[in-house]
């Protein structure tokens, strides 16, 4: 019989399923379940997919934990960066528009911008 919150087996409409595969959600009876490292597949196929990822997430977060300053710090210079073009906006913006002390300070500092 089969209950009604629970499927079949993909495999064998009449048999309950017991387990679901971990990668694809097939729901699986206890003959067809392949029980890998990771947890349970409909096969082969599913579980090289879900160890493959598994290993995938085991190496990002080994790298995370080893080097500080490999995946934060490139947010951290990329921040750096938008900072001072933010900056050079802004110094170039002063210059164009003659702001006091800003305006004439960018002009003595950066001769190479193309102001008027
Ligand atoms: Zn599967
Ligand atoms: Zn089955």
């Amino acid at each position: 019989m089969l209950g009604g919150m629970m499927s079949a087996c993909i495999n064998h409409s009449a048999v309950e399923a017991v387990a679901r595969c971990k990668q694809c959600g097939k729901p699986l009876c206890g003959q067809c379940v392949v029980k890998g490292a990771t947890g349970n597949f409909c096969g082969a196929t599913c579980q090289q997919q879900n160890e493959m990822f598994a290993k995938k997430a085991q190496d990002l977060e080994k790298k995370g934990a080893l080097g500080p300053g490999t995946s934060s710090g490139g947010s951290i210079i990329g921040k750096l960066v938008a900072l001072v073009l933010l900056l050079a906006i802004l110094a170039v913006a002063a210059a164009y528009l003659n702001v006091p002390v800003v305006g004439p300070l960018v002009r003595q500092y950066l001769p190479f911008l193309p102001l008027p």
